[in-house]
């Protein structure tokens, strides 16, 4: 029996030339081994990434390992202020003794106490707070690092703490050209632009029907108008928009709904709890307002449901390094009303693709505009595909990617 590679599925999506270039880059690394590092399994888009990128590399020939490094809870409380003085240039410090702390926890990584046990001819190691990595097990070279985060308008002392340990990594990655640190040499960065796997079932069609009941099965009502915002419930996330937008378009629509989607899975997810409570407060006991976050019920065919079927879809980040929710809204014609964070700007087009607003009262303006003129929303909505199709689709990773392996091995 021949077996055709996965990547020729693309085919009709993407064309010939990008697929021989992959085939053509690919040949040049073939039996390669490549180890990956991130501290999650499930949640979020490092992993919704690692899920499809690994298989397809697999079956290129790149021999591929995922391993996990799992974070205890002081390490995420240390990773979560991290995160906030690196997206959102909170000021601030890192106390030494927490930095200290968190290192002595990572030097302890149970995966990691056997060199013999972790062999590979390449490491990439995902994600900021793991950057120290490379600096604690030092025969983990050659190595990639990729950052995963939005590192447009960082806090100089955070950004001071993660440039410590770049330079034992051969290649640095983003995922945006406005997130690369100045101070790294140009020849060891690397932009990987992301993309979507159209043909998992988070991406696949389903039929309106499929779509109605999955909704229906969440508690929403589909046959009233809905926005929904698909995101872990994060503060960069911003869901309190969404909820403000909502009211706002209330006042004209009546029976609008609002859902806020998002299972929580990934154990390093420290402030979803919060934010959720944060949130039901917020919320003032109002029925139509859907918080959801039982990973039970949210699975890929809902997520899949609510960003092909909802009325409008709303990404209000406040930071974003580049946002998998709204390429996988875009993907299914919905135009996205984001905001102006690094990686809604680098997808989005304004009037275009959807809508790039910041402030609450013209997003809810936006809104209401797609609620009411379901012709331009269609429009708008099959730009956004057209849009994603050529730019954002699983072999741009692949192309990044395959660039940063070779870079490292050179
Ligand atoms: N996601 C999911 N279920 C949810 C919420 C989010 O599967 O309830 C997925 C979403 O479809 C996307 C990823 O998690 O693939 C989130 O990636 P993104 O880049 O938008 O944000 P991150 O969580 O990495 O900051």
């Amino acid at each position: 029996m021949i077996t055709v590679p996965q990547l020729d599925q693309y085919k009709d999506l993407i064309g010939e030339d990008q697929l021989s270039q992959i085939y053509d880059k690919v040949r040049a690394l073939s039996g390669l081994h490549v180890m990956h590092f991130n501290t999650t399994e499930r949640g979020g888009g490092v992993a919704e990434i690692l899920q499809s990128l690994l298989p397809l590399l697999e079956d290129l020939g790149i021999k591929h390992t995922w391993k996990v490094v799992p974070l205890d809870d002081t390490s995420n409380h240390f990773t979560a202020h991290l995160v906030d003085m690196l997206q959102g240039n909170i000021p601030g410090q890192l106390e030494a003794e927490d930095q200290q702390a968190f290192l002595d926890t990572l030097a302890q990584t149970p995966i990691l106490s056997r060199p013999q046990d972790s062999q590979a001819d390449l490491y990439f190691v995902h994600d900021f707070q793991l950057a120290p990595l490379t600096t604690l097990f030092p025969w983990l070279r050659p190595a990639i690092w990729f950052c995963h985060i939005d590192t447009a308008n960082p806090n100089q002392y955070a950004k001071e703490y993660i440039l410590r340990f770049l330079n034992n990594y051969n290649v640095c990655a983003f995922n945006s050209q406005a997130s690369v640190f100045k101070e790294l040499p140009r020849e060891h960065v690397q932009v990987i632009t992301l993309g979507i796997d159209p043909f998992k079932n988070k991406n696949k069609y389903i039929t309106r029907e499929q779509g109605m009941q999955a909704i229906a099965r969440c508690g929403v009502d589909p046959t009233r108008p809905l926005i929904t915002q698909v995101s872990r419930f994060g503060r960069w996330k911003n869901p309190w928009q969404v909820v403000d937008i909502y009211r706002l378009v209330k006042q004209h629509i009546p029976n609008v709904q609002v859902a806020l989607v998002g299972a929580m899975e990934a154990a390093d997810d420290i402030e979803a709890n919060d934010v959720l409570a944060d949130l039901r407060k917020y919320a003032k006991g109002d029925p139509d307002i859907h918080l959801l976050h039982d990973p039970t019920m949210i699975r890929d065919q809902e997520v899949n449901a609510f960003q092909r079927y909802s009325s409008v879809i709303l990404q209000r980040s406040s930071r974003e390094g580049f946002g998998l929710t709204a390429t996988e809204a875009m993907w299914k014609e919905q135009p996205v009303i984001g905001t102006s964070s690094t990686g809604l700007r680098s997808q989005i087009i304004h009037e275009q693709t959807g809508y790039i607003v910041d402030d609450t009262q013209t997003s809810a303006d936006y809104t209401l505009k797609l609620l009411q003129d379901r012709d331009l929303w269609r429009k708008l909505g099959q730009q956004a595909h057209e849009h994603v199709r050529k730019n954002f689709l699983f072999p741009m990773i692949v192309l990044g990617y395959l660039d940063a392996l070779t870079k490292a091995m050179a």
